[in-house]
């Protein structure tokens, strides 16, 4: 019988949760740390491109400023809770990013700090601006270190659940068309029961579809360190499926864990993509985006658009109706009043209107600046 090969990873999204990184401590455990770090480095050795999404601020700050743990009793009120781990993640950022900073030095490698909240990412400029920012410090070899912006992201450490760092690891995943999403926490994975609590718990390898049973395993298994648990990472492996990846939960103190999982070594709990990445990039655009305005095309354009798999040119643009900003999604028409593609423009509705029909080289000199070549790159594009 011919045994499958397991899958190599290309482009891997690595998130290390608190507990993780501080080995269950009250401060960064630089040897946990050290370790991931070498492993990413390997991997970036080899070709494989990994982006990390990283926990670890708020303790490093209460580290810092030698405070303890605050006491959830309830007479503390939420308010002052939130502004106090709001302040401890600002103070804890700088040293946490200057821990990574030390630790992939020794590799010849440099990393990249990157902030970012939800609201960043619903926005669509936003959106475009940090996917362009992420790929081209992947194409430097530059290491990305990702956070939530916890300052100004008061969803992520009010209770609410919304905004932790493993749904921001698959919205980092999604945005970068990762074809990997490794959550590594401190537990093997996801487990019939809470393994600290019942010995007869057992590791479940693999979740084709996450039910409501599925998500009932995942219970209230909130930790003391950090924000997310259990349901936040199902929340995140939902996500990133849905978007084209492959997820895995797993044990971030597992010797070589990411190198082993870039091979598609079985580790932990294993989530299968449920779409393949063009078909949920065009449902992003579909159903994500309403469009804003019309482009329409000469039949050149259309030509290159359709049979080709060419971006749109400013030179190809015959018309331009309704008003859209850069970012924003538009419909593209061919001369025969045929809805053909849709896509992110480079530029909004008056830009366009100004570089219609001319050359890609002259756009600088006709706006006097320029955001590159095309009104619509091919990567941002949906063919109908
Ligand atoms: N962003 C927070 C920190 O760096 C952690 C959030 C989380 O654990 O999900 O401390």
């Amino acid at each position: 019988m011919a045994v499958k090969k397991p899958r190599a990873y290309r482009r891997i999204v690595a998130k290390f949760g608190t507990n993780l990184l501080t080995a269950g401590t009250a401060q960064l455990d630089l040897k946990v740390m050290s370790g991931l770090v070498g492993q990413v480095a390997r991997l970036r050795q080899n070709g494989v491109d990994v982006i990390i999404v990283t926990s670890g601020a708020i303790a490093a700050g209460r580290h810092r400023l030698s405070m303890h743990e605050e006491k959830r009793d309830g007479q503390a009120s939420a308010r002052k809770e939130l502004r106090l781990r709001q302040v401890l993640a600002s103070v804890g950022q700088s040293h946490l990013m200057q821990s990574y900073d030390r630790l992939f030095a020794k590799h010849g490698l440099i990393v990249a700090q990157t902030l970012l909240t939800r609201r960043d990412l619903a926005d669509r400029v936003g959106y475009l601006n940090t996917r362009n920012t992420l790929l081209s410090l992947l194409e430097l070899g530059v290491i990305s270190i990702v956070n939530e912006n916890d300052v100004v992201a008061v969803e992520e450490i009010e209770d609410s659940h919304i905004g932790d760092n493993d749904n921001l690891s698959a919205l980092v995943a999604n945005l970068v068309d990762a074809d990997l999403l490794a959550l590594l926490t401190d537990t093997a994975g996801l487990y019939t029961a809470d393994p600290r609590r019942d010995s007869d718990a057992q590791l479940i390898p693999r979740v084709d579809r996450i039910t409501p049973e599925i998500e009932q395993l995942a219970g209230d298994s909130e930790t003391a360190h950090g924000v997310g648990g259990m349901i936040t990472k199902l929340q995140a492996a939902g996500l990133a499926c849905g978007g084209g990846a492959d997820v895995v939960i797993a044990s971030g103190h597992e010797p070589n864990v990411l190198e082993r999982l870039a091979q598609g070594e079985a580790l932990g709990t294993f989530f299968p993509a449920t779409t393949d990445r063009l078909e949920s990039r065009k449902r992003w655009m579909r159903a994500g985006l309403a469009a804003r305005g019309k482009i329409i095309v000469d039949a050149g354009a259309a030509k290159a658009l359709l049979s080709h798999g060419k971006s749109l040119l400013p030179a190809g643009v015959c018309e331009v109706v309704g008003r859209f900003d850069r970012g924003d999604t538009v419909s593209i028409y061919g001369d025969d009043g045929h809805r053909i593609a849709i896509g992110i423009t480079n530029y909004g509705h008056e830009e366009v209107t100004a570089i219609r029909g001319v050359r890609s080289d002259r756009i600088a000199r006709i706006l006097g600046h320029q955001y590159g070549a095309e009104v619509v790159h091919r990567n941002n594009l949906v063919l109908l």
